[in-house]
């Protein structure tokens, strides 16, 4: 049984298995905090926190971690996607907040429907808003930084409100700090059609018919130095490798798959089996909870100062 309990401001706390939050399905436990507006984000933020997102860009160990686990939800949720009077401008659309729990997928299928563009190119990425715009993710057809009107951070120093402007943004990076946290942005569209959106979608689409649609972080390894990481670890002969629930998937040797019962430490044992046989040293793409910091020389956030007279 979970136990379940409520902050001071009202936020749920629940210690539950990560794997449940991750697109891998692998994860121990940790302390959630379900955070559904500012105050309680505060409160959050005064420990030390990780943000956790759509988990798509994550391996967290069989052990969990031992900072509390902040989850956006409630209004930091929710989406409003009526055109902002003042901001809007003919064609140009600025809308309301979009919480940076929005999951992306649900978010650019509302878009599509609605006729505006300049955000279907991120179709498929099974992130949140607010992972998705932290890590400004994309394909070659389009990024988060390519839809984006203000952003809403909470700093350690309080809530700033921003403009991409603001921020030294470019490829998968937004420039935002590790655990800032992305509360809400307001997008800028371009008033289209549903059926150019969905054109254009279905375009972005195509490229990922060979990716596995079993459970998975996504791509394990950046392309080095223009090598493609999955033709060289095909080379290596891993394709179809298994180590206990986790796979190289056969479709694409640079994905890491979950069988059904997979654990962090089989992934970690391919992980290393692919670091050893593929020639030229690779470098990880997805996240490592809890080492990735630690081994990266940064500190886990030591807890934030400010408490909210927010909006
Ligand atoms: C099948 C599949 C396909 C993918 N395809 C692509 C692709 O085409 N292009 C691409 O760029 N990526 C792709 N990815 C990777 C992944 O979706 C992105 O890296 C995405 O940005 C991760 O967002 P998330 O919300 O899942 O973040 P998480 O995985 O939950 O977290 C990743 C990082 O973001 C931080 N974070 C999460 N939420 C917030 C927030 N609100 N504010 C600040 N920081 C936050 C976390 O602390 C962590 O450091 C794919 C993944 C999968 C599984």
């Amino acid at each position: 049984m979970t136990e379940t309990s409520e902050s001071k401001t009202g936020a749920r706390i629940e210690r539950l298995p990560l794997a449940r939050f991750t697109t891998l399905g692998v994860g121990g436990e940790a302390e959630v905090w379900f955070v559904s507006d500012h105050q309680q984000l505060a409160e959050a933020m005064a420990q030390p926190y990780r943000i956790l997102g759509g988990g798509s860009n994550l391996v967290i160990d069989d052990g969990g971690v031992p900072e509390r686990v902040i989850r956006l939800s409630g209004p930091l949720a929710g989406r409003n996607l009526t055109p902002d009077a003042e901001l809007s401008d003919g064609d140009l659309i600025v809308t309301g907040w979009v919480g940076g729990g929005v999951p992306l997928p649900g978010l650019i299928r509302a878009l599509q429907k609605l006729g505006y563009s300049n955000l279907e190119g991120t179709v498929g990425i099974p992130a949140q808003v607010g992972g998705a715009v932290w890590m400004n993710a994309g394909t070659r057809y389009g990024e988060m930084f390519g839809g984006l009107h203000t952003l809403e951070i909470a700093t350690p120093d309080g809530l700033k409100v921003v403009t991409p402007d603001d921020l030294r943004w470019g490829y998968r990076d937004s420039g935002i700090p590790r655990n800032h946290i992305v509360t809400r942005v307001r997008l800028k569209l371009q008033r289209s059609t549903p059926e150019e959106v969905l054109a254009k979608m279905t375009l972005a689409d195509t490229a990922r018919k060979g990716q596995p649609k079993m459970k998975t972080p996504g791509c394990a390894f950046k392309n080095p130095g223009g090598m493609g990481a999955g033709r060289l670890i095909d080379e290596a002969g891993l394709k179809g490798a298994q180590v206990g629930g986790a796979l190289i998937a056969p479709e694409h040797a640079n994905f890491i798959v979950n069988l059904g019962g997979a654990t962090a430490a089989d992934v970690h044992a391919l992980l290393d089996l692919i670091r050893a046989r593929v020639g030229v040293p690779l470098e990880l793409e997805y996240e490592l909870w809890p080492d990735d910091m630690q081994r990266q020389g940064m500190p886990v956030s030591a807890g934030a100062q400010w408490s909210a007279e927010l909006k």
